[in-house]
């Protein structure tokens, strides 16, 4: 597989999912654009480290996924963009009568709007290529609820409503959109929460992570941030230009259920 000549923006990239995601299409030879709001120095040695693995070119652009402006600007900035990851994204767990309203504006911005701004930017570039890939890393929790996490399974489903409706406007020339849904997958923000889990059950790592944080996913086993990247791979590749307007669930049987 080669992306050779393709520009890959991939947003809120250099942790978790999104460094993932990152990480499988310059293994493909994609050009990266990688993104967060931090601007730090470990930002741009991400960046470094990804050019020199894997001989593309890759930079790194600061913005913030919550700014409408900011979303647009980072396309705009990047100058290219035939793939387009929408990846940033954040939650917090609170039942909805106590739910601060802030917080659900924020988790509205960057798990949702954001994609809105960032596509309405990239698509016109699509066309002009003839040839586009957006993908949406939604959730679970874009077919599935859970309580306490009004905003993010709001912000999701809406997230699969948008690729669909996207994957219709573009259908026809050489763009696909598509959401991929994953279950839990071991990320560092996921990492965090195990000591408090264990602490608060008295459990100790694998019956927390079996018992408590995989107990909706069959598989009993997290997703890794490798599937999550080869499933991009797969809908940017040849064999998927028939594949748009869905979902692909990397969830252990969670939405089999
Ligand atoms: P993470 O915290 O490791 O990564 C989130 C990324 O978003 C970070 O790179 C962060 O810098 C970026 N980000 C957050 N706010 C931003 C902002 N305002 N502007 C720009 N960038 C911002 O988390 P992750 O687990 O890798 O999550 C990545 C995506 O995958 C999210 O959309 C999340 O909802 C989704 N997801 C994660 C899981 C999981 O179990 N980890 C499961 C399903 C879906």
């Amino acid at each position: 597989m080669s992306f050779q000549g393709k520009t890959a923006v991939i947003t809120g990239s250099t942790s978790g999912i999104g460094l993932g995601i990152a990480h499988a299409l310059g293994a493909a030879g994609a050009n990266l654009v990688i993104n967060s709001f931090t601007d730090a120095d470990s930002d741009h040695e991400i960046a470094e480290g990804l050019a020199k693995q894997y001989g593309v070119t890759v930079r790194y652009i600061q913005a913030d996924m919550s700014k409408g402006d900011d979303c647009r600007a980072l396309i705009t900035k990047a100058g290219a963009c035939d793939i387009l990851v929408n990846n940033a994204g954040i939650q917090y767990v609170a039942p909805i009568d106590e739910f601060p309203a802030a917080k659900w504006d924020a988790i509205i911005a960057i798990n949702l709007t954001s994609s809105f701004h960032t596509t309405a930017v990239a698509l016109p570039m699509m066309r002009k290529a003839g040839w586009g890939r957006v993908v949406n890393i939604a959730s679970a929790h874009g077919l599935r609820a859970s309580p306490f996490k009004s905003a993010y399974v709001s912000a999701k489903h809406g997230l699969v409503g948008m690729s669909k409706t996207v994957a219709l406007e573009t259908a026809g020339q050489g763009i696909t959109c598509n959401a991929i849904c994953p279950g839990y997958v071991l990320t560092p923000l996921v990492e965090a929460q195990i000591p408090d889990q264990m602490k608060a059950h008295n459990m100790d790592r694998e019956t927390v992570i079996r018992e408590v944080m995989l107990d909706r996913q069959p598989s009993r086993q997290f997703a890794t941030v490798e599937q999550i990247g080869g499933t991009v791979v797969y809908l940017c590749s040849a064999a998927a230009d028939q594949v748009t307007g869905t979902t692909i669930s990397i969830d252990g049987g969670w939405t089999a259920m």
